[in-house]
């Protein structure tokens, strides 16, 4: 049996936040980050849309990139006190996330994050709030997922929760609230949302409901994410709905390897974080060549590649014309291409890849990708991204 879940209600357009004056209820509490949607404004304007509606407003605010433990329990803990009946979050993914697991820890108190770790296992949740989630970056699509990721710091750990329960009721996806996204992270994220569609489209688990989803979501980023990289605010709106139809898609069809190598690696070399789109961006290219081994996966890779309009006379001929694109719209964006060049250091990566590779098989993301992999092909596919050298394998 398959299932598709998405919100009820995705409101898009320029200004659509206005559509918090809808929202039926008594008490909402609202989930923000570090500061960016009270300085340009958005924070105000959301909290008197919600006392239009009639309700009354509660201001959880400051939530960390790559949300903690410790932020989950605070969250929590003040909803219990307030009782809302709706939880609206606004910002990049982490307030999102956040407020994905304090809604978990509102309802279930006695919960733990080793229960809710265990993949699509959730409680029963709406029992006390719904949710609404309200995107400020183009990318991570929180707002539409099952999913949301939680740091416990003090032990390293980061707990991936997956269920449709925290599939949100409502997003609301205006792009005025991404106008003023910095081009970097313009790049990385519509990068990621790429990487959503094109892994989601050949994951194990596609279906008529995704497959859709991902072909326009694919299409949409080669028609509007180098215009938009370059300022051009109708196209930054068209990439704001990409992604988030990437994420209708991957939400229900999850993803693959590239996901697994970029989870393993974000944090793995001491010259610093590499940006979670920039890591898919540079692997995506070399695993499209590693899962194309695989029948089914290649005759999806072309298909992907005549909807881009690219042309080749054999299936191989239309997979390299893909692997070519995903790697000039790098150039275009100014993302690397291999680890080398990104400036992770060749005794460092020697000494780790190893043991990253046999993290990576073991990532939630390995399950669903279309070609199996073993830690000692891992570590080749890596060592490929490093030098640049070609997947014979
Ligand atoms: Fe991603």
């Amino acid at each position: 049996m398959g299932r598709f879940t998405l919100p009820r209600d995705i409101y898009h357009g320029k200004g659509c936040l206005e559509e918090l004056k809808n929202l039926k209820g008594k008490k909402a509490m609202l989930v923000v980050g570090g500061g960016s949607m009270k300085r340009q404004g958005f924070l105000d304007r959301a909290v008197n849309y919600l006392k239009e509606a009639g309700m009354e407003v509660e201001v959880f605010e400051g939530v960390e990139p790559d949300p903690s433990v410790e932020t989950v329990m605070k969250g929590a803990e003040a909803m219990t006190k307030f009782q809302p009946d709706w939880i609206v979050s606004m910002g990049g993914g982490s307030p999102i996330d956040a407020a994905k697991a304090m809604w978990a820890f509102y309802e279930y108190p006695d919960t733990t994050f080793e229960d809710l770790c265990i993949p699509f296992n959730f409680p029963e949740l709406r029992t006390k709030a719904k949710f609404a989630a309200i995107p400020s970056t183009s990318g991570t699509a929180t707002e539409v997922t099952a999913f949301s990721v939680i740091t416990n710091y003090q032990t390293g750990v980061k707990y991936p929760l997956a269920d449709f329960n925290i599939t949100p009721d409502v997003a609301i996806v205006d792009p005025d609230l991404v106008s003023g996204l910095p081009a970097k992270q313009v790049a990385y994220t519509g990068m990621d949302a790429l990487t959503h569609a094109i892994e989601a489209y050949v994951s194990t688990l596609n279906c008529p409901f995704t497959d859709p989803l991902a072909l326009q979501a694919i299409e949409m980023v080669l028609d509007y994410l180098p215009a938009s990289y370059n300022g051009n605010m109708d196209a930054r709106e068209q990439m704001h709905y990409a992604q988030c139809l990437a994420g209708m898609a991957f939400s229900n069809a999850l993803l693959g390897i590239v996901h697994s190598m970029a989870h393993k690696t974000g944090a793995a070399f001491s010259t610093g974080h590499i940006p979670h789109g920039c890591a898919n961006a540079i692997y995506l290219p070399y695993v499209i060549r590693y899962n194309a081994k695989d029948a089914v996966a290649a005759s999806r890779y072309a298909e992907i590649a005549r909807r881009m309009g690219l042309t080749g006379t054999s299936e191989k001929a239309l997979i390299n014309s893909l692997c070519e694109k995903i790697q000039e719209f790098n150039r275009k964006l100014n993302i690397p291409l291999t680890l080398q060049e990104f400036g992770i250091q060749e005794d460092e990566f020697k000494e780790k890849v190893g043991k990253i590779a046999e993290l990576a098989v073991g990532d939630a993301c390995t399950g669903s990708n279309p070609r199996a992999i073993d830690p000692a092909a891992m570590e080749k596919l890596f060592t490929c991204t490093y030098y640049g050298t070609e997947v014979d394998f």
